[in-house]
């Protein structure tokens, strides 16, 4: 290609009123003078959330919210429409919108008929949001003078069938995003496609996890081996902690892709936990850029650590248990109990969040979403049942009031007295520690602590280790 690619990808706020969406076409057309531009959107701000809670009732067989979620979604869009657009374009572009409707009332209403919520016409009919976005974007770029089409994710990214969580296939994905869109933008269109949704080599629908449009965008830019990719949301770029937990959280102005990772993985919802993969392996650049204030350079992802001294930032996750297994006596291999439990974990597909292991008792911890806790329990039990019922082990605790909150940061990397300027800032609000994970690498250091104590521990930490504007100040001081 003569020109460098640049992916750039719009999360739902940032297409989420007339104005944005417009804000976005300009956006794109600024860097399509110098770049082919691929495009990948979210649906318009809670309209999944919308979507999804459409089906619910569907399967309740909850007709009157069915039908009354079906018209709000409609309605927003229409009006979206008939803002965006000129009035010659609203007829075409309303009967388009009517025809993604009827598909999804066709898949709600089955629903509704059956009771059931198949797991496959659930992946086929939540990108509907995605659907709509795109086209809305794509009318938006040709008002401002581009030429654009809009691609569906599933006719770009090749996945499993996990569905509602597939994984993607990069080889057969890189074929069909090479032979879709590469003419497309030699031709000089601009292709929007529709982000979070993907199929399988069978053409069936998959849709790549809540938030997963960022995820589609990397997926692309690692197949197409794009220059850079934009992420362009409604925040400055990453930030220290999440702002509406530390209101003076800092904007990071370089982060590594590793630093990245392990925000998104620990809660940072800025990224989905699968963005950076793809990219890192082959060194594309990211931007985390905010579509309400372009001018900010935002947040640049590569593979050089800054330098800053520290931790860089903390994130929490809620929504997590904490599964404890003990030996009743010493008779059991502690290597041997923890290799089973992981192995039956491993087999439900779920992620272990964290893993600590206290070795004189033979007692071990791991951290999973409290959503799967029910499928990794099944497992264990059926793994662990003859240890079980003859005593050898205790009954398998649960608690589900925990909550997770990691520090992140290369240059933490041998930096002595950090773990314990950690826990003193903690213990100051009374705040009890109920375990502790940090590897090797010392790039995060990973506390759980009880779910009602986790703002107020993550707020201790982030201004006790200066991470915030505050810090950012004293730091600059100390340097000049
Ligand atoms: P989009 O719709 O653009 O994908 P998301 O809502 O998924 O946006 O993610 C952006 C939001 O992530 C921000 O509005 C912010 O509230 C939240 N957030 C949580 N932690 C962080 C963090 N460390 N840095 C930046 N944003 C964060
Ligand atoms: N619209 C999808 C969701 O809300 C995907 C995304 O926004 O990234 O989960
Ligand atoms: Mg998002």
């Amino acid at each position: 290609m003569s020109k460098p690619l640049l992916i750039m990808k719009f999360g739902g706020t940032s297409v989420g009123t007339p104005e944005a969406i417009e804000r976005a076409a300009h956006l794109v057309a600024e860097q399509a003078t110098e770049s082919y531009v691929a495009v990948i959107v979210s649906a318009m701000a809670q309209v999944t959330n919308l979507l999804y809670a459409t089906l619910e009732a569907g399967v309740k067989g909850d007709s009157e919210t069915l039908n009354h979620t079906i018209k709000l979604l409609w309605q927003n869009h229409s009006k979206t429409c008939t803002a965006l657009l000129p009035k010659s374009r609203h007829l075409e572009v309303l009967h388009c919108m009517e025809d993604i409707f009827a598909d999804f009332e066709r898949i709600a209403n089955g629903m509704l008929l059956l009771r059931e919520q198949p797991l496959r016409s659930v992946d086929e009919a939540v990108p509907t949001g995605e659907r709509l976005s795109a086209l809305l974007l794509s009318e938006a770029l040709q008002e401002v003078g581009k030429k654009s089409i809009v691609v569906s994710g599933g006719e770009v990214i090749v996945t499993d069938s996990s569905f509602g969580d597939a994984k993607p296939f990069i080889e057969q994905t890189r074929e069909k995003a090479e032979n879709r869109l590469l003419p497309v933008m030699q031709d000089g269109t601009i292709p929007i496609i529709t982000g979070f949704n993907a199929s399988t080599e069978d053409g069936v629908a998959t849709t790549l996890g809540r938030g997963g449009s960022d995820y589609s965008a990397s997926i692309i830019a690692a197949a197409l081996k794009a220059d850079e990719i934009w992420i362009w949301t409604d925040v400055d770029g990453i930030l220290s902690c999440d702002p509406g937990i530390a209101p003076d959280a800092r904007l990071l102005a370089e982060v590594t892709y590793n630093e990245a990772a392990e925000l998104a993985y620990n809660g940072a919802k800025v990224l989905h936990p699968r963005t950076l993969a793809p990219l890192a392996e082959m060194e594309i650049p990211v931007r985390i850029k905010n579509s309400f204030n372009p001018l900010k350079p935002g947040t640049r992802i590569s593979s050089y650590p800054t330098g800053h001294p520290g931790p860089q930032a903390i994130t929490s996750l809620a929504g997590v248990s904490l599964i404890s297994i003990e030996a009743a006596g010493a008779s059991m291999s502690g290597a041997q109990l923890i290799a089973r439990a992981l192995e039956a974990a491993a087999r439900t597909n779920v992620e272990v969040l964290l893993l600590t292991r206290s070795s004189f008792r033979h007692n071990f911890c791991m951290l999973i979403r409290t959503a799967d806790v029910g499928t990794v329990m099944s497992r264990l039990r059926e793994e662990l049942a003859i240890e079980l019922a003859h005593g050898y082990l205790r009954p398998i605790a649960i608690d589900n009031s925990v909550g997770l909150l990691a520090v992140v940061g290369e240059s933490m990397r041998g930096t002595p007295g950090l773990a314990g300027q950690l826990f003193t800032a903690i213990s100051r609000q009374n705040v009890n520690i109920i375990a502790i994970a940090q590897g090797s690498s010392e790039l995060t250091i990973a506390i759980v602590v009880s779910e009602s104590d986790l703002r107020k521990a993550v707020c201790a930490i982030h201004s006790e280790c200066q991470m915030g504007q505050a810090g950012e100040s004293m730091t600059a001081r100390a340097n000049s």
